[in-house]
C-alpha cells in the first residue's frame, strides 16, 4: 500500500520549495532595479521574450506548479501575471539600457502587477503552511490539535441550519498485537495505510481527524443516521480488507471498531464525543470489527 503519510512530506517539500523560488524571485527584482537604475544590460531571464519561462521562479511553476497547486484557480493567476510582469519588466530595461526615460506610469502598472503577484504567491504560502500545521504527519488525517477549533465551527452550522451532524469514533483493533509482533515501524505503515483508506471512503465533506493514537474521529454532515451506518459499515468492511505485508512478507489483516453518536443540537461536542466513546466501548465489548451506535438513557 501506498502511505498517505507522503502527501504531507510533499507538502513540506512543496513548501520549501516556494520559499526557496520566491527568494530567487526577490534576487531577480534586485537585478531588474540595478539595470534600470544604473542604465546597464541585463541577462536574458529579464530582456528575453520567454524570459517568464527562464526565470528560476517561472521554471519551476512550469516544472512542479500544476503538480502542486492543480486544481487551484489561483494559480492560473499566477502563471499569467507572472507572465504579463515579465513582459513589462522587459520594455522597462530596454527603455533603460537604451537611455530613454521611463514613463512614471508605466513603471507604476509593473508595480502593480509585481504586487498582485507577490501577494497571490503568498497567499499559497500560507495555505500550504496552515495545511501542514492542521494535519497529522503520519496519517494526513487532520490533527488532534486543530480538530476543536474545526468541530465547533462545523457543528455551530450544522445547527444554524437544522442539519444533522453524526461522529464516528474509531479505533483499530488489538493494535498492540501489531506492534508488539511487528515492531512499531511496521504498525506506523499500517496506521497510515488504514488512514489512507479511510480518506478514500468517505466524501469530501466529511471531516477525519486523528484523535490519538490509533484512534480517529470521524464527524458525518448532511446525512442522516442510516446513510451515517451505511458508511461506517463500508470503512469498517475496507479497513477489513486491507492487506498489508509484513517485514518477513507475513500476511497482516487488520479491523476496527466504530462508536456512531448523534451531534444534536442539545448536546455539547464533548458530550457528543463521549457518547461516541460509549459506544466504541459497546463494539469492542460486543467481539470488535463492529459498528455500535449510541444507545440514549430513557428520559
Ligand atoms: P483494542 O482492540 O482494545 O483497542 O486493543 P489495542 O491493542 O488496539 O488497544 P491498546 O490501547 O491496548 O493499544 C493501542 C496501541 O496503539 C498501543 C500503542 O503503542 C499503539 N500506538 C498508538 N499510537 C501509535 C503510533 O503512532 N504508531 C504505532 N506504531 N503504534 C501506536
Ligand atoms: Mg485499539
Ligand atoms: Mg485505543
Amino acid at each position: 500500500m501506498t502511505v498517505r503519510a507522503r502527501s504531507f512530506e510533499e507538502r513540506l517539500d512543496a513548501l520549501s520549495e516556494l520559499e526557496h523560488h520566491f527568494a530567487h524571485h526577490d534576487a531577480w527584482l534586485e537585478r531588474l532595479h540595478r539595470t534600470l537604475v544604473c542604465r546597464i544590460p541585463a541577462e536574458a531571464d529579464i530582456t528575453d521574450e520567454k524570459a517568464h519561462c527562464k526565470c528560476n521562479l517561472g521554471r519551476w511553476l512550469g516544472d512542479r506548479g500544476e503538480t502542486i497547486f492543480g486544481h487551484d484557480p489561483r494559480f492560473a493567476k499566477i502563471l499569467s501575471a507572472h507572465e504579463v510582469m515579465h513582459g513589462q519588466a522587459r520594455t522597462l530595461a530596454a527603455e533603460a539600457v537604451a537611455g530613454r526615460p521611463i514613463p512614471p506610469d508605466r513603471y507604476d502598472r509593473f508595480v502593480e502587477v509585481l504586487t498582485a503577484l507577490r501577494t497571490e504567491i503568498k497567499a499559497l504560502h500560507t495555505d500550504l503552511a496552515t495545511g501542514i500545521v492542521k494535519s497529522d504527519p503520519l496519517t494526513g488525517a487532520e490533527n488532534r490539535l486543530w480538530m476543536r477549533q474545526r468541530l465547533e465551527f462545523e457543528v455551530a452550522q450544522a445547527h444554524a441550519s437544522g442539519e444533522a451532524v453524526n461522529l464516528i469514533m474509531m479505533d483499530v483493533d488489538h493494535f498492540k498485537r501489531i506492534n508488539d509482533r511487528f515492531g512499531h515501524l511496521f504498525g506506523d505503515q499500517v496506521l497510515a495505510g488504514i488512514a489512507e483508506s479511510v480518506t478514500a471512503s468517505v466524501r469530501a465533506q466529511d471531516l477525519f481527524f486523528r484523535y490519538g493514537g490509533e484512534e480517529f474521529l470521524l464527524c458525518i454532515r448532511h446525512a442522516d443516521l442510516s446513510a451515517v451506518m451505511t458508511l461506517c459499515e463500508r470503512i469498517r468492511t475496507t479497513v477489513e480488507g486491507l492487506r498489508f505485508s509484513g517485514p518477513q512478507d507475513e500476511d497482516v489483516r487488520v479491523t476496527a471498531s466504530f462508536g456512531l453518536a448523534p451531534l444534536d443540537p442539545g448536546t455539547t461536542l464533548d458530550g457528543a464525543i463521549d457518547n461516541a466513546d460509549r459506544a466504541l466501548y459497546d463494539a469492542k465489548a460486543a467481539g470488535r470489527n463492529r459498528v455500535a451506535i449510541w444507545d440514549r438513557p430513557a428520559a
